[in-house]
């Protein structure tokens, strides 16, 4: 990806902005390419750039050198020549720029190069080289937690069939499929079908062109014919009438509304079409499970039996280690006939990946020496999650960079990885169920009481005031109990077991996450922020 798409990318914070400020002097970050995408205009900030020698200036209005004296304007607004007049801009884009390239550390970035995955990625490539002999490659499940490289590897891989198929001229072909996105059996087959159609649609209109030339060559010269595969105009009429008819019958799948056996013929003979080899990469298949059972991989996985010219092979990918359980045994025996697991990175895998992308990302010095290893020792922590740590990386750049530092050091990773934390408790918060989210501002009350060692009695009784408050349905205190262990398995509340002799024993617990945060989530809930003055009728719990 060039600078220019860098630049203009969905990034709303300092980079991203470097459009706005395209009137002004031009800095590194405009540098490139931003100066030609829109036509000058006029406004009153390019009087304070009238030395812009490539802006073709009105003479009579705007053309004027400001270091001459015969206007007062001018010399009222400019009395210093070298002052440039600082706008909005102008303070976050002086210094150094500390990226290069920011793209290259987002998730949608796919690497050349992937450290510490040769053996998983040469493990896919000797299974999927059947497919450009011709013949069908064995099903594939990939497993491993998120952020171990497993799409990237599938990519990756992907690419490289494509591309050696292309060159070898065998015709082999892979789709993916992102199964969080299209997540139930229609839409899957719908988008299969729709992307299997599109391929022969290309593929007939060449045939076709080549045939309609070879047809009026062959309609002056006869012996054109002969290098052929047609005996006569006829024949080649007729092969020419056939793909017209194949083009005009196949219609794209609608993304709703057709029977779901419908859909799954049009995919089928969209696929039988033609011979080749089909590889179809289902990423996140987890998800798709969940969703909607495993009817879809049923039939994927029954097809190659009834096709004639084509085969399948279905390559899962699963963040999920035990989702298998779910499936069909038939279904679950078929779809895992080769498995292959992807392992967490330890701390130092981490560090070569992200200095691998560091050097193409950041400036030359950009960084500290402490900046990989601390983000790579606090990925590691996150089961050696890879797009954490090059979330933190990317994110103690932008705190950086927003701080006007010169360079990248250890307190910008802190201050990443709080903020990232922080990102992580607010979205676990804001998609709680109601009765979660009433459990948690119970707990929140009482700690800002100043109620330490909370217990669950206590939790109960607010929580009960609570739903009162806005008409919720009461749980018992059994279940309150078990959704403060939830909470405690999301790490929003740590809850301990004590015993409290013959008294039995109960859970105490504290918030394990920012108070005032949290409590804004909670009460930017449309029912929760009902809740009017929490705070007396708690108070009053204790007064009495
Ligand atoms: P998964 O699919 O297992 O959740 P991804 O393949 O999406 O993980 O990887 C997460 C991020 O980490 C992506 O930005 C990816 O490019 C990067 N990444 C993962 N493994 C490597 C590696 N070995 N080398 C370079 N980048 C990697
Ligand atoms: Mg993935």
């Amino acid at each position: 990806m060039d600078e220019d798409t860098a630049n203009t990318g969905d990034d709303s914070s300092v980079g991203g902005n470097a459009s706005s400020t395209r009137t002004d002097e031009p800095t590194p970050a405009d540098a490139d390419g931003l100066t030609d995408t829109e036509p000058t205009e006029f406004t009153s900030t390019d009087a304070t750039s009238a030395d812009d020698t490539d802006v073709d200036v009105d003479p009579e209005n705007y053309g004027r050198d400001r270091s001459t004296t015969d206007v007062d304007l001018d010399g009222m607004v400019f009395d210093d020549e070298t002052d440039d007049s600082k706008g909005l801009f102008d303070d976050l884009l002086s210094g150094e720029p500390i990226f290069e390239n920011k793209e290259v550390l987002r998730p949608s970035y796919t690497p050349h190069e992937l450290p510490h995955r040769n053996d998983q990625i040469n493990q896919m490539a000797t299974i999927l080289v059947s497919a450009l002999r011709g013949e069908t490659p064995s099903n594939i499940l990939i497993y491993g937690k998120t952020g171990t490289g497993k799409t990237a590897s599938a990519k990756f891989v992907s690419q490289e069939l494509e591309s050696t198929s292309q060159k070898y001229d065998v015709p082999c072909e892979v789709e993916y499929i992102n199964c969080e996105v299209t997540d139930t059996q229609y839409r899957v087959l719908a988008q299969l079908a729709n992307k299997f159609i599109e391929t022969n649609q290309d593929r007939i209109a060449s045939d076709l062109e080549r045939y309609r030339d070879l047809r009026s060559t062959a309609s002056d010269d006869p012996a054109a014919l002969d290098r052929s595969a047609f005996a006569d105009l006829d024949d080649l009429d007729d092969r020419i009438a056939t793909l017209e008819a194949d083009a005009d019958e196949m219609e794209e799948v609608p993304m709703t509304g057709w029977p779901t056996d419908r859909v799954y013929s049009t995919f089928f003979d969209a696929v039988d079409y033609r011979e080749r080899v089909v590889v179809i990469m289902l990423d996140e298949i987890d998800k798709l499970v969940e969703k909607s059972g495993d009817d879809t991989l049923y039939n994927l996985s029954r097809m190659n039996s009834e096709l004639d010219n084509s085969r399948i092979s279905i390559m899962g990918i699963s963040n999920d280690l035990k989702f298998t359980d779910f499936l069909d045994p038939r279904v679950k025996s078929s779809l895992g006939e080769e498995e292959i697991v992807f392992p967490p990175y330890d701390a130092n895998q981490l560090r070569d990946i992200l200095q691998h992308r560091a050097d193409i990302a950041f400036k030359a010095d950009a960084l500290t020496d402490d900046v990989i290893p601390l983000c790579a020792a606090f990925a590691a922590q996150e089961h050696g999650d890879a797009r954490r740590a090059l979330d933190l990386l990317r994110t103690a750049g932008e705190l950086a960079e927003r701080s006007q530092a010169e360079i990248v050091g250890e307190k910008h990773v802190r201050q990443a990885q709080d903020k990232i934390e922080l990102d992580r408790v607010v979205e676990v918060v804001r998609t709680l169920p109601t009765q979660s989210k009433i459990v948690l501002f119970a707990v929140i009350l009482l700690e800002k009481n100043g109620v330490h060692n909370i217990n669950t009695g206590e939790v109960f009784n607010i929580y009960k005031r609570l739903c009162e408050e806005i008409d919720a349905d009461v749980l018992t205190q059994r279940r309150v109990t078990d959704l403060i262990s939830e909470l405690d398995m999301l790490g929003i509340v740590n809850a301990v077991v004590v015993s409290k002799g013959r008294y039995g024993r109960t859970k105490e617990m504290g918030l394990s996450v920012p108070v005032e945060e949290t409590e804004a989530v909670l009460l930017s809930d449309s029912r929760l922020g009902d809740i009017e003055n929490a705070q007396p009728f708690v108070q009053a719990r204790f007064d009495n």
